[in-house]
């Protein structure tokens, strides 16, 4: 029996979405990344004219914000916000610099969680992000939780931000990573980490092959 939910949490740049999309295609489910949907509402933030400090204002643009998910590339997911697709805004820096700030907001994380449950009623989903094992699906069958160092991950974010044409140093990258990944870890609610019962799969040194025939393994003992 093959599970019906997979949890797949982690830090910033560990490979959440390159491991989930193929685990996903293998298994023959669909592959969400719930960071798309919380970088999506920081794009709205932005869009909005809302200060990041304002709370409540944010928290209220949170539950009147509409979102629906188109199948992208196979068996990817990706958040479409009030009609509009967002993709290709979603890792602009001016994103990356608010969305752990947005993130932390509980009334705000509510909203976006109540979405998440929706998408995963439907089963046979593999669902990515910080919080997925311990707060948004808590019942889920795997739950799988990946690390890297930060020096590994930040070489890794660097080649695939370069491989798209932006330039960013390596030392840049790096510190941006511990500051998002210390934001995330230190909140209040719903903090990075692992769930009791998550497999902590180190992916330092190995293959993006081995590391998503380690999960599927997993997936299919169950
Ligand atoms: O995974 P990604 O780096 O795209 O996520 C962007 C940010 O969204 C994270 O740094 C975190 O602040 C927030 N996030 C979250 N909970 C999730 C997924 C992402 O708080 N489940």
């Amino acid at each position: 029996m093959k599970p019906q939910l997979v949890a797949l949490d982690g830090p910033v740049a560990v490979g959440k979405s390159s491991v989930g999309a193929l685990l996903a295609r293998r298994l023959g489910y669909v592959f969400f990344d719930t960071g798309t949907m919380y970088r999506a509402f920081t794009w709205k933030v932005l869009k909005s004219g809302i200060p990041i400090e304002d709370e409540q204002e944010l928290c209220q643009l949170a539950n009147t914000t509409r979102f629906d998910f188109v199948t992208s590339q196979d068996c990817c997911l990706s958040p479409i916000v009030d009609d509009e697709d967002v993709s290709s805004r979603l890792f602009r820096p001016e994103i990356e610099d608010l969305v752990s700030l947005a993130s932390k907001i509980a009334g705000v994380r509510q909203a976006l969680i109540l979405e998440q449950r929706r998408l995963a009623q439907r089963g046979k989903v593999v669902m990515a992000g910080r919080d997925i094992g311990t707060v948004v699906l808590p019942w889920a069958e795997l739950k799988i939780f990946l690390t890297a160092s930060p020096e590994e991950r930040a070489k890794r974010r660097y080649k695939e931000l370069s491989g798209r044409g932006e330039n960013a140093s390596l030392e840049t990258v790096l510190a941006d990573l511990e500051k998002r990944d210390g934001m995330d870890i230190n909140r209040a609610i719903s903090p990075l980490k692992p769930a009791e019962d998550a497999i902590i799969v180190n992916t330092e040194g190995r293959t993006l092959t081995q590391i998503v025939d380690n999960l599927y393994a997993l997936a299919v003992r169950l």
